[in-house]
């Protein structure tokens, strides 16, 4: 194996070429089993961990080594995210495109926070960030950036919205949410230095929406405290049940109070780019900023969220820091300097594991396969309802519905103890991985349906789990073998 002389971190053509191929043997070799591969495999993680901890290497191993090590013992201990069975949280993506973008974004390695640096690379990064615009239905000069998830996209809107609405004395400026919002805006509350005690929790009504009755009369309370309220953080998808809130009630809220509103859109953003979503999302784009993941509807692989603003000037006025040994900025949306909008300065190439997809396939392709997952938990969902004893505690809104055996004359925990032994019993069998959540108090189970691998079979695979567990669990069934473990 030649490389250029000396210099072993300067592999040569035909080494570069043997490395990727031999990777690729093993990529397509796991990615190929995946249907058949178990949707979760954990159970002994600790020995593994232990017996892959080491020191600092001073000598080479060589690749296949490696390779085995990877995909042979590390990777097979896993929650199985990338298979067509993976029906637990919110599911992510990995699309084999990406997976090439990002090869190729890494191996040019250009550097894309400053557009003067690599203008051609930074406006299709561009285009991605005006294309997700155009899919939540914003006007042409809104803008936004790319980051490595929803958790980020939130903080950078709250940090925004603060600076925007509050100025640099923000401490009695207090934020709204729903009870079913996800805790990363809470997080990214705290992490923007309000108390926690200023972040208000606002109940929903029985579809899991939030109150805006409710919403309304809390800020009015706060107000008339003396406080200053900035912020409502409304839910397009929410993790729980996958629950959209009435984003034009919040909208006008939002109006009448001269609040912020912010739309985590992480899960249920792309869901736009179809009929029924666009439907259930109605009010959407007069958010001032929206979170939306990627890595989530747009089945790319983890580490891309994003947050698009209406108006780009304020995350500019948030972010902008000057300094002596920078280049020149360009400004503006048109062409934006990334670093002077976001937190981070250098970064990889995001956008192209992004760019290379929709152009090779057209959005069309996307927008079927959100389609297809609308249809299938529809589908799951009226399945489910045959089931004796079964009830549904959130109707699909989305992609995600949530139920619970409930059988007569159980009390709450032994009801919770049912529908854990429940859920084990479905996932025991390693065709599809549930998890569950606590609503109303008692524990329940949720189908979330948002891989681009799964289809109707799969789906027939994850019913037949459940009926057969159902019936296990009423006494009319033998149970099925247990969990698997990781091997070695
Ligand atoms: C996933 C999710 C988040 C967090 O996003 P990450 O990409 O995991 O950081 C926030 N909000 C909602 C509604 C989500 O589904």
């Amino acid at each position: 194996m030649k490389h250029h002389d000396g210099h072993p971190l300067e592999p040569g053509a035909d080494e570069m070429r043997s490395m990727v191929e031999r990777a690729m043997e093993r990529i397509v070799a796991h990615i190929e089993s995946l249907p058949e591969q178990p949707v979760s495999a954990s159970h002994g993680g600790e020995e593994l961990a232990r017996s892959l901890a080491e020191p600092l290497p001073e000598a080479g191993t060589p690749f296949d080594e490696l390779l085995d090590l990877i995909f042979d013992r590390a990777v097979p201990c896993s929650f199985n995210t990338a298979s067509p069975g993976y029906l637990a949280y919110i599911p992510s993506g990995g699309i084999f495109h990406s997976a090439v973008a990002d090869l190729i974004a890494d191996s040019v390695n250009r550097y894309v926070g400053v557009w003067l640096a690599a203008p051609g690379l930074a406006q299709l990064e561009i285009n991605v960030v005006r294309w997700l615009c155009e899919m939540v239905g914003y006007p042409p000069d809104a803008g936004g950036v790319l980051l490595s998830g929803g958790s980020l996209a939130n903080l950078t809107a709250v940090v925004t919205a603060r600076q925007e609405r509050l100025g640099e004395d923000f401490l009695r400026g207090t934020l709204y949410t729903s009870d079913q919002t996800h805790h990363s805006v809470l997080k990214a509350a705290v992490l923007a230095g309000f108390p926690a005690r200023n972040v208000r929790s606002v109940p929903c009504d029985e579809g899991f929406r939030i109150r805006t009755d409710e919403l309304e009369r809390r800020i009015g309370e706060d107000h008339a405290d003396g406080l200053q309220p900035f912020l409502i953080a409304g839910n397009a998808g929410t993790t729980n049940t996958g629950a959209v809130d009435d984003l034009g009630g919040l909208a006008d809220v939002a109006a009448r109070h001269q609040l912020w509103l912010h739309v985590d859109a992480a899960y249920g953003g792309f869901f736009a780019l179809t009929e029924r979503g666009r439907r259930a999302m109605r009010g959407l784009e007069r958010a001032d900023s929206i979170t939306l993941d990627p890595h989530k509807g747009l089945f790319l692989p983890y580490g891309t969220g994003s947050l698009l603003v209406r108006d780009v000037g304020a995350l500019k006025r948030t972010h902008s820091i000057h300094a002596d040994y920078m280049p020149a900025m360009r400004g503006g949306a048109e062409m934006a300097d990334f670093c002077e909008i976001s937190p981070e300065l250098s970064r990889e190439l995001r956008g192209l594991r992004a760019w290379l997809p929709i152009k090779m396939h057209g959005i069309g392709v996307f927008r079927w396969n959100l389609d297809e997952k609308l249809d299938l938990v529809r589908w799951a969902t009226e399945e489910l309802r045959t089931i004796p004893d079964l009830e549904i505690v959130a109707e699909p809104q989305l992609s995600l519905v949530v139920f619970r055996l409930r059988p007569e004359g159980a009390g709450r925990e032994q009801l919770d103890q049912l529908n854990r032994d429940f859920m084990e019993r479905i996932n025991q069998r390693q065709r599809v991985m549930l998890t569950g959540t606590v609503l109303d108090g008692s524990f329940a189970l949720r189908i979330c349906v948002l891989s681009f691998r799964t289809h109707q079979e799969r789906m027939e695979m994850a019913l037949e789990d459940i009926r057969a567990a159902a019936q296990e669990l009423a006494g009319h069934a033998a149970p099925a073998a247990t969990a698997a473990a990781c091997g070695r």
